[in-house]
């Protein structure tokens, strides 16, 4: 299936409007696809494998802004720290660490999202809240030179319970108001990383700055 291109162009401009920034997810989509959009104007995509992101980056124009926003291995980190725009699913100290690594390896500060569990089900990556506290403790403590956290990113429940959905969403915006006030050399909250096709506009009207989008956008993936 072709990119839907009048469903994008009445989505962006909906998401201008409300100050909510499109992150267009490509993955397992072909390069034709991502310059479709682009050709349109679109400029943030996101990705959700290493590699496959790698051979993307290479073949399409530079100036487009890479989302990392898959569950990303410490030994992967130094692949896409060259080029990463920004990095949403960070939930562990050791990751930040090793992407502070590579940020001073690339002489480049790396923007990340901390990706906190929201969500019912068991399997989803994340932190807790106290996990949160933890890390952003620690930071102050020891502060990293090449990594700034812009701000959270999660995912909801894979329900048609809206009510639920809200709740997860509601709940993600709480974690996110307690730290924007707070600015230092690694936390500047800015961002708050939260929607997907299914519940975006549930999303932003408890509070997102910044939907996914992906089988909406580029059809259902196999
Ligand atoms: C795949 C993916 C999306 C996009 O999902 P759609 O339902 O196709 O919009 C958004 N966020 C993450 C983290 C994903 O892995």
């Amino acid at each position: 299936m072709a990119v839907n291109e009048a469903l994008y162009t009445s989505i962006i401009t909906a998401l201008n409007e409300q100050q909510v920034t499109l992150v267009a997810v490509s993955k397992t989509k072909p390069v034709e696809d991502i310059l479709n959009l682009y050709n349109l104007g679109q400029r943030d995509f996101g990705e959700n494998y290493v590699q496959e992101l790698e051979g993307k980056q290479n073949a399409l124009p530079k100036d487009i802004r890479w989302h990392f926003i898959g569950h990303l291995q410490s030994n992967k980190v130094k692949y896409i720290a060259p080029f990463v725009y920004l990095i949403h699913g960070v939930d562990s100290y050791k990751l930040l660490q090793e992407i502070n690594k590579q940020g001073i390896k690339q002489n480049r500060v790396l923007n990340v999202l901390l990706q906190m569990h929201i969500a019912e089900e068991e399997t989803k990556f994340g932190l807790d809240e106290k996990e949160l506290a933890h890390i952003i403790t620690l930071l102050k403590n020891e502060p990293m030179t090449n990594v700034v956290i812009k701000g959270l990113m999660g995912m909801a429940s894979f329900t048609d319970n809206q009510e639920q959905i809200k709740k997860e969403f509601a709940f993600l915006k709480t974690s996110y108001d307690k730290y924007v006030g707070v600015k230092n050399q690694n936390l500047q909250f800015q961002i708050l990383s939260m929607g997907m096709s299914a519940d975006y506009k549930l999303a932003i009207e408890q509070g997102s700055t910044m939907v996914r989008i992906g089988s909406l956008l580029f059809g259902n993936r196999k």
